[in-house]
């Protein structure tokens, strides 16, 4: 946890400012509003509604890939649409992360049979945490985000610690 070098006195904090951007980063992951198929409905726009409400992690979704953290692809993928799914994510700012949601985007699903179908957008994309599913439940997706935020704070105190024992 980031905040470990919290100090006996409340009022003062030591932390790398890395630390700190991925405090700010974690809390905030903002999702591109871009859904493909039936994932998008079950999973996506459920957990962003107000049942299971998305917005309380801090997560909610930009129309603009400029403006997004994070892909969610939400769908099968096939041939034609992974040249559009490969630039969407080519305009996001770095660092950027993907989410393949459901058992379509992870390995082509129900559909991996067809020949226009893509055997998972790992192939068109780097994936960094995959749901399973068919579809996936809100909570799925929710827990999805809390696995990333893990992997973001791994990440950089992994670089720390590679630096410390230059
Ligand atoms: S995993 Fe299931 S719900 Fe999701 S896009 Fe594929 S068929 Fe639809």
């Amino acid at each position: 946890m980031a905040l470990d070098r919290l100090t006996g006195d409340n009022s003062i904090v030591f932390i790398r400012s890395e630390q700190l951007f991925d405090i700010a980063r974690t809390n905030s992951l903002w999702y591109m509003a871009f859904g493909i198929a039936c994932c998008a409905i079950e999973g996506l726009m459920s957990a962003s509604g107000p049942r299971f409400d998305f917005d309380r992690m801090g997560v909610f979704f930009r129309n603009s890939p400029r403006q997004a953290d994070v892909m969610i692809v939400a769908g099968t993928v096939n041939l034609k649409m992974a040249e559009t799914v490969r630039r969407l994510y080519e305009q996001m700012p770095e660092p950027r992360w993907v989410v393949a949601m459901g058992a379509c985007a992870s390995t082509g699903g129900p559909f991996r049979e067809y020949p226009n179908v893509v055997m998972g957008v790992d192939k068109v994309v780097p994936v960094d945490v995959y749901i399973p599913g068919c579809p996936p439940r809100p909570e799925s997706v929710q827990y999805a985000f809390l696995e990333l935020r893990k992997k973001i704070r791994a990440k950089t105190e992994d670089r720390l610690a590679a630096r410390r024992q230059k």
